[in-house]
């Protein structure tokens, strides 16, 4: 691809993509260029439709009975069934359960536990916050101690217990090679843990296949679960006969039979807690079901697509912004951030929203956009780089407004 293209180009992209009928299962506006979907993926037609069915009949009607005449004591299982085949698991090594940042505390306390007597958690400094603040509460609560590398891979130590890696940089995009880090950990002795917070569903991984020990994610960026849908986590088999520090009923081997005492469930089933939030698993259950059958490896080229394509008109178009994201899309996650050149990223951000166009805003200074190629065309991300490269150039957005800063960026 000659950059930039031309938007008839785009528009013969689309016309030729594998892809492009699954635009039809989300709702989204025709004129709304929706580049946020890795921070919440949109309301997909099934997942309207089920929650609709679950509220009134399931809950409404069926009421307690629900549990078993609906099924929604399965949900959880039916949902690891659906997400292990994107990140090359066995759904009976997953655990539909909780937020990322719980299974996080779960399976970090879980890995924790050697015979050897490491305590150190070796983790990248640029990590989203909540897997450091994560990994601090454990270190303090379990005698360990968390530090922090600006390359991690090049830090691994003999004394590193966990390495506690997120595949996909929130801010950069930046992609760490997974088999690769996880084989360089396995040489000195560490158990890897991978947040695949940005990864799952964007990109074919293969959780097995890079003999990773541990990964969490989440189930509302490119999963489309919807707002706080119920994360994920996995764990190898060889590392399935710890118990995690977090223990519920949900995890006993007998829920119903109320003994007193724990006895951890079989497998990964003893990392669930407490009661699973329905309304929301059967959002994320239906969601799924977008996803069955599509090939990643295609989903992949397309946002390699994509990003060149916004790439080039901004980079065409201003002399404000700066990728800051790798170019090569090998070692980079389904996103690309720009930084402003005049520190005013925030008031252009919410100046493109303004105008249709929803990005988001991560300190310091990042203007960052996702492509979540189930729904984004060719000419969203042509138009996309347009419109931003105009507001960057004639500045449209200096006006107080957009400098008034919301509570969530
Ligand atoms: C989005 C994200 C999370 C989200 O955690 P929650 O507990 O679901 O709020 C965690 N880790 C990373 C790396 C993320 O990008």
């Amino acid at each position: 691809m000659q950059l930039p293209i031309s938007r008839a180009e785009a528009e013969a992209m689309d016309a030729a993509d594998p892809l492009a009928h699954l635009r039809a299962e989300f709702i989204l506006a025709d004129d709304l260029l929706y580049l946020d979907g890795n921070s919440l993926g949109p309301l997909t037609k099934r997942a309207k439709a089920r929650v609709e069915a679950a509220v009134a009949a399931e809950w409404g009607e069926g009421l307690i009975r629900s549990w078993n005449t609906a099924g929604w004591i399965d949900l959880p299982r039916r949902i690891a069934g659906k997400i292990a085949p994107l990140i090359g698991a066995a759904a009976d090594d997953l655990a539909v359960c909780d937020s990322t940042s719980v299974n996080l505390f779960k399976v970090l306390s879980a890995a924790l536990q050697r015979d050897d007597g490491r305590r150190v958690i070796l983790s990248d400094r640029r990590n989203f916050p909540t897997d450091l603040y994560v990994a601090d509460g454990i270190a303090d609560q379990f005698g360990a101690t968390l530090r922090l590398s600006d390359d991690p891979p090049a830090d691994l130590s003999s004394d590193v217990a966990v390495l506690m890696l997120t595949e996909v940089d929130y801010r950069s995009g930046h992609k760490y090679d997974m088999a690769a880090v996880t084989a360089a950990a396995h040489a000195v002795g560490a158990t890897v843990i991978w947040d695949l917070a940005h990864s799952a569903g964007a990109f074919p991984v293969d959780l097995m296949g890079a003999d990773a020990d541990y990964a969490v994610g989440c189930g509302y960026k490119y999963l489309n679960g919807g707002p706080g849908a119920p994360a994920f986590l996995w764990v190898h088999p060889r590392n399935q006969n710890k118990v995690p520090a977090l223990r519920g009923w949900f995890g006993h081997a007998r829920p119903f039979a109320f003994d007193a005492g724990f006895a951890p469930a079989a497998g990964t089933a003893r990392y669930y807690v407490g009661t699973a939030p329905v309304l929301s698993m059967t959002a994320l259950d239906a969601a799924l079901d977008v996803m069955d059958g599509v090939d990643l490896a295609t989903v992949a080229r397309k946002s390699a697509e994509l990003a060149a394509i916004m790439i080039g008109q901004v980079e065409a178009g201003t002399d404000d912004l700066t990728l800051i994201s790798p170019r090569d899309p090998a070692v980079r996650g389904s996103q690309i951030s720009f930084r402003h050149e005049r520190g005013e990223g925030y008031a252009l951000c919410q100046a493109a929203i303004a105008q249709g166009l929803i990005g988001d805003y991560r300190e310091p200074d990042v203007v960052r956009f996702g492509f979540a190629p189930l729904y984004v065309r060719h000419v969203d991300a042509f138009d996309a780089g347009v419109l931003l490269a105009g507001i960057a150039r004639e500045r449209t957005y200096d006006r107080p407004e957009f400098y008034a800063r919301a509570a969530v960026t």
